[in-house]
């Protein structure tokens, strides 16, 4: 097959031949005399696009390569899943009608019927989807080259998928500064608008090529040379596509950072993508310094502010709620003197709950508790007594399937179970 994706990236529609029609259990597959189409491929997942026979319309769904005779294809995409042994060795495409046609043409004929050996198709790339991974794969190329120029680092596990990050392994640890640093310099190999050129050496050349990735392939080895041949930023075996220059990658940034296995996985976004991400953050920023009133520059330190007032006020808050609920058991509550039980909101803090249960042990004789919640919630509670142990009440609180334990002062826990199956389970005991 003709590859036409590795010699010119930028051909977006090619008139070709069906060279070969395959039906499986995963659908129809054909192999083409000419390709625009990148199949998946070395962590880059398989163009698609349309391809139209006639009046008829397809859609190719996905690419991959067949190859029973070696296992040097490494698909680490883990995309296997589909994956379909019973081809032939060869390139092939998945296909099916298109969405619009299927829409347009309710009784459809046989693919097989439509799809032969030797038929004349045109095919278009989705060439929106294509230019976003040139961009990043590109990228990638990179922020890899400086880090393995500075550091000697390769890039183990690389993966590009159209939403989200693309990750790069690097099997060499890194400090953010360190990748700060990296990222800036790559980001000057794009402003310096370097070409980017494959090429094809024979064994005996590559033998005196320095380059990244230099595993044993069976067949032709493409090298992706970034910048002059005689003083090139980097040189990688890469099958895939690339823009031409580095200029077109827009910027590199890199989002996210993990330590891994001993190295670091760094999550990038070049050219459009990092575009639509950073608008995307800016959306978010642009909302709360609307939401808080200040400018981006004093948000932080705004937010800061805000979370340290909710603080206070929460303190102050729980303080009120405590000295409310103590005055109430101090007069005499009605309620709390036949149950010896106080309840309160869901959203009551702890702290209070220990004072106000200290304050309920000191006053009454037996079992008694705070219970905070809802009959629909359920209830968090400490109870228990200064004259019993207070573990001899979990027995009892059990049998309204209350969960928890503590020691002979005081046991906690929550409880599934009324306000009034709770207040007669109390009031059960001491007239017992
Ligand atoms: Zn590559």
């Amino acid at each position: 097959m003709n590859k036409i994706y590795e010699n010119d990236s930028y051909i977006k529609e090619c008139d070709t031949v069906i060279t070969d029609v395959q039906t499986t259990d995963d659908g129809t597959y054909i192999s083409l005399r000419d390709s625009i189409f990148f199949p998946k491929e070395g962590g880059q997942y398989a163009d698609t696009g349309c391809v139209t026979l006639g009046a008829y319309e397809f859609e190719i769904l996905d690419g991959q390569i067949e190859n029973h005779s070696s296992d040097s294809v490494v698909d680490i995409t883990n995309n296997n899943a589909n994956h379909s042994s019973s081809l032939p060795d060869g390139i092939w495409y998945r296909i099916d009608f298109s969405g619009s046609y299927k829409k347009q043409n309710a009784k459809l004929p046989a693919l097989s019927d439509i799809l032969v050996t030797n038929s004349e198709i045109r095919c278009f790339l989705d060439y929106d989807k294509r230019y976003d991974r040139m961009q990043n794969h590109t990228g990638e190329h990179i922020l890899t080259g400086t880090v393995h120029n500075d550091y000697g680092y390769n890039n183990v596990g690389f993966h590009l998928s159209d939403d989200g990050l693309v990750t790069l392994d690097l099997d060499g640890p890194l400090t953010y500064e360190q990748i700060m640093e990296e990222e800036a310099k790559a980001n000057s190999v794009v402003y310096s608008n370097l070409s980017i050129k494959a090429s094809y050496p024979s064994k005996e050349e590559l033998k005196d090529i320095e380059y990244r990735s230099k595993i044993e392939i069976e067949g032709q080895v493409r090298l992706i040379t970034i910048g002059d041949d005689d003083n090139p930023v980097d040189i990688c075996a890469c099958c895939a596509p690339h823009v031409a220059r580095t200029g077109e990658v827009g910027i590199i940034k890199v989002i996210s950072i993990v330590n891994w296995k001993g190295g670091v996985r760094i999550g990038i976004l070049c050219g459009r993508r990092a575009l639509e991400y950073i608008n995307h953050r800016q959306d978010i920023i642009m909302g709360l310094t609307g939401l808080m009133t200040t400018n981006e520059d004093n948000l932080l330190s705004r937010v800061r502010g805000q979370m340290e007032e909710i603080k206070e006020l929460k303190a102050k808050l729980s303080g009120a709620l405590e000295s409310d609920i103590v005055s109430r058991i101090e007069k005499g509550d009605s309620d709390i003197e036949r149950t010896h039980l106080v309840f309160t909101d869901a959203d009551f803090p702890a702290a209070p709950m220990k004072n106000i249960y200290n304050v309920l042990k000191s006053r009454y004789p037996g079992y008694v508790g705070i219970f905070a919640g809802s009959d629909t919630e359920g209830y968090r509670y400490l109870a228990g007594s200064k004259d019993i142990d207070s573990k001899s009440l979990i027995p009892i609180l059990n049998k309204i399937g209350a969960k928890g334990g503590g020691s002979s002062d005081m046991i906690q826990g929550r409880v599934n179970a009324s306000k009034s199956d709770i207040e007669r389970l109390f009031t059960g005991i001491k007239h017992a």
